[in-house]
């Protein structure tokens, strides 16, 4: 267990790190996910012992790495851009490590071929990371964090510099070489469908600040707070001052959704949650109707997005993203009129139980 307690860090006046708190269980892969400048990098360069802290604690496994110098805190780092010794070819460069632990010439052999195996890079050996491509220099990167059997591999954003199909591949990659590893992972990303897609666990940084820690799953069906739920993933947020046009006027759930606005609160609903008609009468045979809050609209955008399409319905003062999929768009139970043109007047169902009430941040 990686235990992070009441890490502060700041440049001048500037606070980097204010009081994080993580706990990190053995083998899990953790993605520290938050937008550029929040202090992801500083809070891994504190943890590799590149970085001193100006207050806090950091154990592994009870031992406090803060008096640790970098080399013998049992970590790797991957970094962004690789940071491959250009000078050595690829079989030097994962090597390199085992032989700053004075590992005997037999055990490196053993260690080499099974590295360059798990990582596909058999019959590369000899070439120096100019004749490489970024895909198979980030390979290099992983196996050579991985040849000194770190109990913790640090990541700083080490996918981003590859085209968004290399991206996927290898983040796919990443997770089989955690499941077979079972290495406790800490990843750094600013991009969310990342972070989801890979992490056991999610922490949200945001000014220096852990906004949300748990997992991928519950962080995104249920943001814990209204930070969360902005950032990540879509998002329909909607505050104080709102006037949208209510058609169920009579519903008492109406009235509930209007007084957790009205005092103060944000409603926020995702994109996929909320249901387009031509007529207000299409959503009577919908399940769970009673619980639903019908608002009138118009069609002020639409965008294709192949697998799916987002319409900008504006009710009143508030905007709302609604998403439909082709199947929906398709629907017999809708009419066609209404996804065909901007402008169009539609209606907007917003289930309750899918809506998010919070304080204002
Ligand atoms: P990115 O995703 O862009 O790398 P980040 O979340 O990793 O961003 P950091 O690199 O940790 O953010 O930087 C956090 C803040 O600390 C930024 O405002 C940055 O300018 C500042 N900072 C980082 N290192 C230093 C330094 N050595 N001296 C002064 N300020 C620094």
């Amino acid at each position: 267990m990686l235990e992070l307690v009441g890490l502060k860090k700041s440049f001048g006046s500037t606070k980097v790190l204010q009081d994080i708190q993580i706990n990190i269980e053995e083998g899990c892969f953790y993605c520290l996910l938050g937008p550029s400048g929040c202090g992801k990098t500083t809070l891994l360069r504190c943890l590799a012992g590149l970085e001193k802290l100006d207050s806090g604690e950091m154990r592994h496994d009870g031992k406090e790495l803060g008096p640790l110098p970098s080399h013998k805190r049992g970590l790797s780092l991957v970094f962004q851009n690789y940071a491959l010794w250009p000078h050595l070819n690829l079989a030097e460069n994962i090597v390199y490590g085992l032989r700053v632990q004075k590992q005997t010439e037999h055990q490196i052999e053993i260690k080499l071929k099974q590295l360059l195996q798990t990582y596909r890079l058999e019959g590369l050996e000899k070439r120096f990371p100019n004749e490489l491509s970024g895909g198979q220099q980030q390979r290099v990167a992983l196996a050579r964090a991985m040849a000194i059997d770190p109990k913790i591999i640090l990541m700083d954003e080490p996918l981003s510099n590859l085209d968004a199909n290399l991206r996927k591949a290898l983040r796919r990659e990443l997770k089989e070489f955690h499941r077979q590893s079972g290495t406790t992972v800490i990843y750094v990303t600013h991009d969310q469908e990342e972070a989801l897609a890979l992490g056991d666990q999610i922490g949200l940084m945001l000014n220096g600040v852990l906004v949300a820690s748990g997992k991928p799953e519950s962080l995104y069906d249920r943001p814990p707070n209204l930070a969360t739920a902005q950032f990540l993933g879509e998002m329909n947020c909607l505050s104080l001052g709102l006037e949208v046009e209510p058609r169920n006027s009579s519903s008492q759930q109406l009235g509930s959704l209007f007084t957790a606005i009205e005092s103060g609160r944000s409603l926020c609903i995702r994109p996929e949650h909320l249901t387009l008609a031509s007529a207000e009468k299409d959503f009577s045979v919908e399940k769970d109707f009673q619980q639903s809050v019908v608002l009138k609209g118009q069609i002020e955008a639409i965008e294709f997005l192949g697998s799916h399409s987002t319409y900008l319905v504006v009710s009143g003062a508030a905007k709302f993203q609604v998403r439909l999929n082709h199947k929906e768009r398709n629907s017999q139970s809708h009419s066609q009129s209404i996804y065909s043109k901007i402008g169009d007047s539609v209606f907007l169902s917003l289930k309750l139980d899918q809506c998010h009430f919070y304080p204002e941040n």
